[in-house]
């Protein structure tokens, strides 16, 4: 862009953006004089502040309203999904429950949940690609699992249903499909 070279007496370089600071670091796509004040480290290089500013796509800056929708909508979607999982077990109790229906539901039920609470949180966030919306996941992930323990004795049901190992695998199962929903 800038095609204006800094002095250049003596053979030392100066960041055209600070002046005093001696710097040999050029910016990879426009070639200006940048120092580590002012560069911008991207995946394809060192940048400086207007470069990274173009080369940046819109796709991976999540602005913080798109954040909180994502926080708002993968809590919504852990609390329905953790109601709706406690009526299913509510129905279910009443029938004999053999090993393998208490794996399904329990298991099964989590992982519906985490796909609930990952794609909640993708389009909450405007299928934006941020590395912060992996822990979102991961965090409502747990609170619609803690939803459930909670809950299942206000429906008369025991709280261990979904404390232990179906419940628990279902838990580190819905968080891998709940932050396969978001991309990284
Ligand atoms: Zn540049
Ligand atoms: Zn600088």
């Amino acid at each position: 862009m800038r095609q204006i070279e800094p002095p250049v007496d003596d053979g030392i370089t100066y960041c055209l953006r600070h002046p005093n600071t001696e710097t040999n670091l050029r910016c990879g796509r426009c070639d200006d004089l940048i120092c580590p004040r002012c560069m911008v480290t991207s995946p394809v290089g060192a940048r400086c502040p207007d470069c990274a500013r173009i080369g940046r796509p819109a796709i991976l800056d999540t602005s913080s309203s798109e954040l909180t929708r994502a926080v708002v909508s993968g809590f919504a979607a852990a609390i329905a999904g953790a109601i709706a999982l406690s009526i299913v077990v509510k129905i279910l109790f009443a029938m004999p429950f053999i090993g393998i229906v208490y794996w399904i539901v329990a298991a099964g039920g989590m992982a519906v949940m985490g796909y609930l609470v990952g794609e909640a949180i993708r389009y909450g966030s405007g299928k934006k690609i941020d590395k912060r919306l992996k822990y979102v996941a991961a965090g409502c992930v747990f609170i619609g699992w803690l939803a459930t323990f909670i809950l299942l004795p206000v429906f008369g049901l025991p709280s261990s249903f979904i404390a232990t190992s179906p419940g628990i695998v279902g838990l580190i199962i819905a968080y891998y499909i709940a932050s396969s929903r978001v991309r990284l």
